[in-house]
């Protein structure tokens, strides 16, 4: 007899319940349900306006056309994050998508940068990325496909609205056979013995069965938590950061193609500019500062006019011991929650989709197939946890968070990768690492981690790093000066329109 999965209930419709509801009904094409229960008195976060490159490998497994997605979604495009402040006040650095100079160098190109440094040059290493280039011109262009050239260097992901990406992707479910039933399930019913959820009961009674669930449900965990008792690791110790507030404000004419992120007395304010608004936040923690204060200067440091009341969220900064436990796989903040500081959420939705497509199981569940997506998620989770805590540790700001921050002890698992730098600048991989060589560089520089001695291979190059850091910078601005305005590029190819 197959032991097929026939039958997949999502709990949940927002951007994880969407976005697991298309890459599902994408795969299975036949033989299998897949039914979507969502609650609109309940309604979603919303929020989740900024992404990191790999969200294109997503749409294109979906087959969606990226001029489409943009259209609909009010979106814009983004090379990087600029970090003010966060090393200290009036500071600032780029986290580029892409990399320094070119990626098949044998020593990296911040070596060389850094070898000027200790020389006494002081420019910034963000003029060694193209990304950089483009990003402070205001401008975009997808890159290069000739890796001869320097436009071939940077990658890019974008800015949206996260309620119409949902939406978008509800249409598309939906046209390839998704079932969705409004509702707010009320009760989950389990099998006595093995505590496998069977069916779970909406408000008004109706009952839906399944042999797979897939909790979307957002921070309350339904079925991971509230029937599966799964436990929740917290990191509130490493990542202080608990409150946010959200609140959109009118659009400036500049339309930069990243993400600003400034540092502020308790925590940090972003800034992400889609078409037709630009998306703010403060994220702090509620134990350095209060919430009335927090909305106050929230208010008073946006650049156009607010236009709707800052709305609050609470977080509990951590993970779910396990992301799959019997039949339930959670997905979305219902697996855990890191602050969106280096946009790493939808990414983790993504993440765990693919591990389902790649372990999908039948109805025996194999315990084997189990505890290796968990062990896999858990790993992943925990290298960006990591890559979090790195930019709030290397801090040298002098109010109390940020001092709390750089007094605080850091996981082994970071310490090492720190300690590394430090001595030769060398960037330490560990596997499943979501941020490579580049992101590292980026913000042990950009944070002032500067290393006490050269990298010993240096001294067997010929090389004349200086010369050669020059080109570098004059082919990056002067490619720079041949794409077009960020602008331009989405009113030519991707306005939106209403
Ligand atoms: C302040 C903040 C900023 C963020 N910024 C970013 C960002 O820039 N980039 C990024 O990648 N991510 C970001 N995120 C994360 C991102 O918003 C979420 O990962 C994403 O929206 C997924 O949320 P979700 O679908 O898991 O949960 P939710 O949006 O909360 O959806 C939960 C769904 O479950 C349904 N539901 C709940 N209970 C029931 C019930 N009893 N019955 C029926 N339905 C129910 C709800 O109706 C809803 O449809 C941010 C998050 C926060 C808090």
């Amino acid at each position: 007899m197959s032991r097929a999965i026939r039958s997949i209930v999502i709990v949940g419709g927002g951007s994880a319940g969407w976005m697991t509801a298309a890459a599902l009904a994408r795969t299975l094409q036949r033989d299998c349900t897949i039914t979507l229960v969502e609650s609109e008195d309940i309604g979603t976060v919303g929020v989740g306006e900024a992404t990191i490159p790999p969200i294109r490998l997503f749409n294109e497994m979906l087959g969606i056309s990226e001029a489409d997605f943009v259209k609909a979604t009010h979106g814009s495009f983004k090379l990087g994050i600029q970090f003010n402040g966060w090393s200290r006040p009036g500071e600032s650095y780029f986290h580029p998508f892409g990399t320094y100079g070119k990626p098949f160098e044998t020593v990296g190109v911040h070596q060389y940068w850094l070898q000027q440094h200790v020389g006494g040059a002081i420019d910034p290493i963000d003029n060694y990325c193209m990304a950089w280039h483009l990003a402070q011109a205001g401008r975009f262009a997808p890159p290069s496909r000739d890796p001869r050239n320097v436009l071939s260097t940077y990658d890019y992901a974008y800015h949206f609205d996260a309620v119409r990406y949902a939406g978008f992707l509800r249409a598309y479910a939906e046209a390839r056979g998704v079932v969705r039933h409004e509702g707010k399930v009320a009760g989950v019913a389990q099998h006595a013995e093995t505590g496998f959820v069977e069916t779970v009961t909406l408000e008004d009674g109706r009952a839906f069965a399944a042999d797979l669930f897939i909790d979307c449900s957002g921070f309350r965990g339904l079925l991971i938590e509230g029937a599966l008792h799964t436990g929740y690791e917290e990191w509130t110790h490493w990542l202080p950061c608990d409150r946010a507030l959200a609140v959109p404000c009118a659009p400036t004419p500049d339309f930069i193609p990243y993400t600003r992120s400034t540092a502020q007395e308790a925590g940090w304010q972003w800034r992400i500019p889609i078409q037709g608004r630009t998306g703010n936040g403060y994220v702090y923690s509620s134990a350095f500062i209060d919430d009335e204060t927090a909305a106050r200067n929230l208010l008073s440091r946006l650049d156009g006019a607010a236009l709707a009341d800052p709305r609050a969220l609470r977080f509990v900064t951590g993970r779910r011991r396990k992301s799959w436990n019997r039949n339930v796989v959670a997905v979305g903040l219902s697996s855990g929650f890191m602050e969106p500081l280096e946009s790493t959420s939808l990414h983790l939705i993504q993440a765990n989709i693919s591990k389902l497509l790649a372990f999908f199981p039948d109805r025996d569940f194999d315990p084997l197939v189990i505890d290796e997506f968990n062990r896999v998620a858990a790993t992943e989770t925990e290298r960006i946890r990591d890559f979090l805590i790195l930019h709030y540790h290397l801090n040298q700001r002098d109010e109390p968070l940020w001092r709390a921050c750089a007094q605080m002890q850091i996981p082994d698992t970071l310490q090492t990768r720190i300690e590394h730098f430090r001595r030769f600048g060398r960037l330490i991989a560990r596997d499943m690492d979501l941020f490579g060589p580049p992101s590292w560089t980026a913000v042990q520089i950009g944070q002032g981690n500067r290393p006490q001695r050269l990298d010993p291979v240096l001294a067997y190059r010929e090389a004349d790093g200086a010369a050669w850091l020059a080109k570098f910078r004059a082919a990056m601005a002067a490619e720079a000066g041949k794409v077009p305005s960020h602008r331009d590029y989405v009113a030519q190819h991707c306005a939106s329109h209403g």
